[in-house]
């Protein structure tokens, strides 16, 4: 995995791109916590569970299934949310599925679960150029400072420039209105 805030960079500056009437603070918010959520599938370590079953890290988290049903649970919440319901899933599934899209990038673990349940087979991207992230207890070390540095390259900027690459076009045109 990114570092799991890295992940949630990715909703965040396309939420802050799109602007707040597109996507609401609290579906922003809550796309930012889904993109994070299939790393918690870091407990089936602690249930014993091997790394390669489809329930341990990057399995079944980590499909393209989940990434749906989230997206189709944040749909049935669309009033809460304030945002359409089409909206909500599409805002949140997308969330998610960048989650095992960044994971395909890195360059250690097993590969990601994209197509469980129908097969169990982990995928990676065929450029892994994101340096993969230690877990937690080995994380402050020189290792962890490599890994930081990776994601500012391969996630924060290429974030960065899509926040702007959406906002441009709607801030000129709110501009041009409010004239
Ligand atoms: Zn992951």
């Amino acid at each position: 995995m990114p570092t799991v805030f890295a992940h949630a960079l990715v909703p965040v500056a396309v939420g802050l791109g799109l602007g707040r009437r597109r996507i609401p603070a609290r579906l922003l918010i809550t796309g930012a916590v889904a993109a994070m959520l299939p790393d918690a599938d870091v407990v089936a370590f602690k249930f014993g569970i091997a790394y390669a079953d489809a329930l341990g890290h990057r399995g079944a988290s980590h499909s393209l299934v989940f990434a749906l049903l989230l997206g189709a649970l944040s749909a049935c919440f669309h009033r809460p949310l304030r945002a359409r319901a089409w909206t909500a899933f599409l805002f949140v599934a997308c969330s998610v599925l960048s989650h095992p899209l960044l994971d395909m990038l890195t360059n250690g673990g097993l590969g990601v679960g994209l197509l469980w349940p129908w097969s169990e087979q982990r995928f990676f991207a065929p450029w892994q150029v994101i340096e993969v992230s230690p877990f937690a207890h080995r994380f402050f070390s020189a290792r962890g400072v490599e890994v930081l540095w990776s994601e500012a390259r391969w996630i924060g900027v290429p974030a960065l420039l899509l926040m702007a690459v959406l906002a441009a076009p709607r801030i000129l045109w709110e501009r041009r209105q409010s004239r």
